[in-house]
């Protein structure tokens, strides 16, 4: 790699966002005087009694959570979306360029992975994640087939930092009328590449990536996990299939076992970069549910983990970032090294 790109100020493009990324290495060095975070402990119990995600409690709404075994779904008690809004709300109208507004249909969904209080995908076996990647195939399946519905988001929360309020492993699944505002942009990115270059941009750059290899991560047969080069958040993971496959319901029997055997490696790997539970928000990234094929999309999954240099020292978003661009001190090359020497610490 070209030195400056070790030692100087420089951008990085991210042809999936299309926007730029400000990286700093020569910033590394400089003391925190910062702020310092509490990171709260893992659960201690296999079942928690007022944990409304353990099987058998109740739940604010009312529900009761069922004796589950697996990975258990349910409709979210307090959903931002509804199957109603579209019914009842009208749009403003559309020749109004300030104030306009649409309503919004769609179905919050959440899915506990495990009946156990105490796991996370860190801790699970990679037999159990398999059922939840099971689950998830299922949930995009079904409710992709809704002519009402455009995306299935599927996310995971992580951690009191990225707003998880409760440790019982799960996770979300939002499923919205429109598409929004990431994959609109990648969408639009994917569909240019393919147009101008012949090739799908995510499996061009994996062959490229793994050319290189400075910033792989993990690799198994079926999928791999890396750094992006132009990666904001400090410890960034992109995690892409080895062969085209645009959405999760279309992954073979031995791609859902490797990405169940990835995101285990990847989660513990996380954990032992500070010696923490290591919060982050996670999620996929399928083809749009709305009718085509989409050739030109890659099935991938983002890893966002807040944690820049300590177990309570995150990094934020602010000034230059909120209003310029997002900027990063080190470098993605280094944050790979790092994660991967973590994950080798088995
Ligand atoms: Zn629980
Ligand atoms: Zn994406």
């Amino acid at each position: 790699m070209e030195s400056w790109l070790t030692t100087s100020p420089h951008r990085r493009w991210n042809p999936l966002r299309r926007e730029w990324t400000l990286v700093s290495p020569h910033r590394t060095a400089r003391p925190w005087q910062g702020q310092m975070e509490r990171i709260a402990a893992p659960a201690a119990v296999q079942y928690d009694p007022v944990c409304y995600l353990c099987p058998g409690n109740q739940r604010v709404g009312g529900q009761q959570t069922p004796q589950y075994e697996n990975a258990f779904v349910f409709e979210n008690d307090f959903a931002a979306l509804n199957s109603a809004a579209a019914a009842t709300g009208a749009a403003t109208a559309e020749s109004d360029e300030l104030l306009r507004a649409v309503p919004e249909t769609g179905v919050c969904r959440v899915l506990c992975f495990d009946p156990r209080h105490d796991l996370t995908l860190a801790t699970m076996q990679p037999a159990a994640i398999r059922r939840v990647v099971d689950a998830w195939a299922a949930q995009e399946a079904e409710l992709g087939a809704r002519p009402e519905i455009a995306y299935v988001q599927i996310f995971e929360n992580r951690g009191e930092m990225m707003g998880a309020s409760n440790p019982h492993p799960h996770g979300q699944i939002w499923a919205t009328g429109s598409l929004p505002n990431e994959p609109a942009t990648e969408l639009l990115s994917q569909t240019d590449y393919l147009a101008r270059t012949g090739n799908n941009l995510l499996l061009h750059l994996l062959e490229r990536e793994r050319r290189e290899g400075k910033r792989i991560v993990a690799e198994n047969e079926t999928w791999v996990a890396l750094v992006p080069f132009w990666a904001v958040w400090p410890f960034e993971l992109l995690l892409l299939p080895t062969q085209h496959v645009t959405r999760m319901q279309e992954l073979s029997d031995a791609q859902r076992s490797g990405l169940a055997d990835m995101l285990q490696r990847v989660t513990a790997g996380y954990n032992r970069v500070f010696e923490c539970p290591f919060p982050y928000s996670m999620g996929f990234h399928p083809a749009p549910a709305d009718g085509p094929p989409h050739p030109e999309w890659q099935l991938h999954a983002h890893f966002y983990p807040p944690l820049l240099r300590s177990a309570t020292i995150r990094k934020f978003m602010v000034g230059f970032e909120l209003l310029g661009s997002p900027q990063r001190d080190i470098t993605p090359e280094t944050a790979a090294e790092t994660l991967r020497q973590a994950l080798a610490r088995a």
